[in-house]
C-alpha cells in the first residue's frame, strides 16, 4: 500500500500545498479526513439529485431513494449483515447506543438485571447505561482491564443469569486492540447468549481498521460513525439483528416510519423505516457509501492493517528512547495489530505537549479521550495520543518523533 499516493487523493493534504509546515494529521481516531471520491459524491447528489426520500412520485425523489438505499446495502455488505433491513442510519455512534438503550434497554432492562460494561468504554458507551440503570434500577458491572497486559481479565467471570445485556468496546480508544482475537470475541458472545444476555459492540474504533462480519460474531447491535471512516459527520450505523425488530419500538416518532395514523393511533412501517423517522441525512449517507467503496478493497486484504502496524511499531521505537515517556500498554501493543498510541511524559502536561505539536502543524489529542474513567484507573489525568489513518507515512512518524522530543525537551526545561 502506497500511503503517499494515498494521501493525494484527501483535498486537505493538497490544499496547502505551499504552506509550511506540511499539516501532520495523526488524530484519526478522533475523526478523518475525506477523499475526494467522498466529497465529490455528496456534491454531485446536491447539484444534480437533490429530494426527499421514500416520497416523491417524480424521477428526481425516486432517483434519491434509489440512492440512500444503495449506501445501506453497502453498508448491509461492509459488515456482512444478512439483510439490508438490518441497517439503521443514524447521526453517528453516540446516537445509535442512546437508540437502544432507550427503545430496546428501557423494555428489557429491569430492576436488578446487570449492564455488563468493560472499564475500557467511551463516555458514549458508558452514560447512557448509566441513566438507564437510574431511571430502572439496573445494575452496572465492568470487565476489568489488567494494568499490565492492557487486556479484559476474565470476561467469562463476569456472565451470569443476571447479566441482561453487555454492551462492550470492539477497540479501545486509549489502547487500541483489547480482545486477544476476533474469534475470541465471538466466543465470548456466544457465551453471554447462553446466558440470555444480549450484545451490543461498540465498533466506532474498529470499523476503519479491520472488515467487520456481524454475522461470526453474531452481535444483537453494533455501532459506528462514518466520520471516522473517511465519510461525512452526521451519519452512523446502528445494525439490530433481524430477529429483534419486532421487539424494539421506534425511538422517534413522525414523517416516513408509519404504516397507517389515524388522529389517536398509528402503526409502524416495517424496519428499517419504523427506526428512521424525518428526513435522514441522505446526502450524508451517499457520502458514507462512497467511503465504503474508498476503504472496502484495503480491508479485504490485510495491507491497510500491516501499514498502520508498521507506523505503531516505528513510532513505539522512537518513543522508547525517550525514558519520561510511558506508552500505554507496551507489551500490549507488540502482540496485537495496532494503530494507536497513548503515552504520558513525567513533568510534561498532555496538553502542553499537544499544544505545542499544534505549533509545528500536528494533530495529536491529548486529555482523557472522553474515557475518564479508564484513565483515572490507570493512575493518570490525562494522556496524549497518536492515532494513525490510511494516508500517514513514514515520513509523517519522523517528523512528528522529531517534534516530540523537541517539545518534551523545551516543555521539561522550562519547568526545572
Ligand atoms: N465509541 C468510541 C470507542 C469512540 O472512540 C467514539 C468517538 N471517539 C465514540 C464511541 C463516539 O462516537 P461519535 O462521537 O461519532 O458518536
Amino acid at each position: 500500500m502506497n500511503s503517499a499516493t494515498i494521501k493525494k487523493l484527501f483535498p486537505f493534504f493538497n490544499a496547502g500545498a505551499s504552506t509550511h509546515p506540511k499539516p501532520i494529521y495523526v488524530d484519526n481516531a478522533a475523526t478523518t479526513h475525506k477523499p475526494q471520491s467522498v466529497l465529490d459524491s455528496i456534491i454531485n447528489f446536491y447539484t444534480h439529485q437533490n429530494a426527499n426520500i421514500h416520497r416523491g412520485l417524480y424521477d428526481l425523489g425516486e432517483g434519491a431513494t434509489v440512492l440512500y438505499e444503495q449506501a445501506r446495502q453497502k453498508v448491509a455488505q461492509f459488515i456482512h449483515a444478512k439483510k439490508n433491513e438490518e441497517i439503521i442510519f443514524t447521526s453517528g455512534t453516540t446516537h445509535g447506543i442512546n437508540f437502544v438503550a432507550q427503545t430496546w434497554g428501557k423494555q428489557h432492562i429491569k430492576k436488578g438485571d446487570i449492564i455488563l460494561l468493560s472499564q475500557a468504554e467511551h463516555h458514549a458507551n458508558l452514560l447512557p447505561w448509566q441513566q438507564l440503570a437510574h431511571e430502572t434500577g439496573a445494575i452496572l458491572d465492568f470487565i476489568t482491564v489488567d494494568p499490565v497486559t492492557y487486556m479484559f481479565v476474565d470476561p467469562l467471570e463476569k456472565l451470569s443469569s443476571r447479566v441482561k445485556l453487555v454492551a462492550i468496546t470492539h477497540e479501545s480508544n486509549v489502547i487500541g486492540s483489547i480482545w486477544q482475537s476476533e474469534s475470541y470475541l465471538a466466543d465470548f458472545i456466544a457465551q453471554a447468549h447462553q446466558c440470555g444476555a444480549h450484545v451490543l459492540l461498540d465498533s466506532a474504533q474498529r470499523v476503519s481498521h479491520q472488515s467487520i462480519n456481524v454475522q461470526k460474531l453474531n452481535a444483537d447491535f453494533l455501532v459506528f460513525s462514518g466520520h471516522k471512516m473517511y465519510g461525512p459527520t452526521g451519519i452512523g450505523v446502528l445494525y439490530i439483528k433481524e430477529a429483534l425488530h419486532s421487539h424494539i419500538p421506534p425511538y422517534q416518532k413522525g414523517g416516513g416510519m408509519v404504516h397507517a395514523v389515524s388522529y389517536h393511533h398509528a402503526t409502524w412501517a416495517p424496519a428499517p423505516h419504523k427506526f428512521e423517522a424525518g428526513t435522514p441525512p441522505i446526502a450524508s449517507a451517499i457520502g458514507l457509501g462512497a467511503a465504503i467503496d474508498f476503504l472496502q478493497p484495503h480491508l479485504t486484504v490485510p495491507d491497510l492493517a500491516l501499514h498502520e502496524q508498521n507506523l505503531t511499531t516505528l513510532l513505539i521505537h522512537y518513543l522508547n528512547q525517550n525514558d519520561t515517556i510511558t506508552i500505554l500498554g507496551q507489551a500490549h501493543h507488540n502482540a496485537h495489530d495496532q494503530h494507536l498510541v497513548s503515552f504520558s511524559v513525567n513533568n510534561v502536561h498532555a496538553h502542553d505537549l499537544a499544544s505545542f505539536l499544534g505549533t509545528q502543524g500536528i494533530a495529536v489529542r491529548a486529555g482523557h479521550l472522553c474515557a475518564q474513567p479508564l484513565i483515572n484507573t490507570l493512575g493518570l489525568e490525562s494522556v496524549t495520543r497518536i492515532s494513525f489513518g490510511i494516508y500517514n507515512t513514514i515520513d509523517d512518524v519522523v517528523a512528528l518523533c522529531t517534534a516530540i522530543d523537541t517539545g518534551i525537551t523545551l516543555l521539561q526545561r522550562l519547568k526545572s
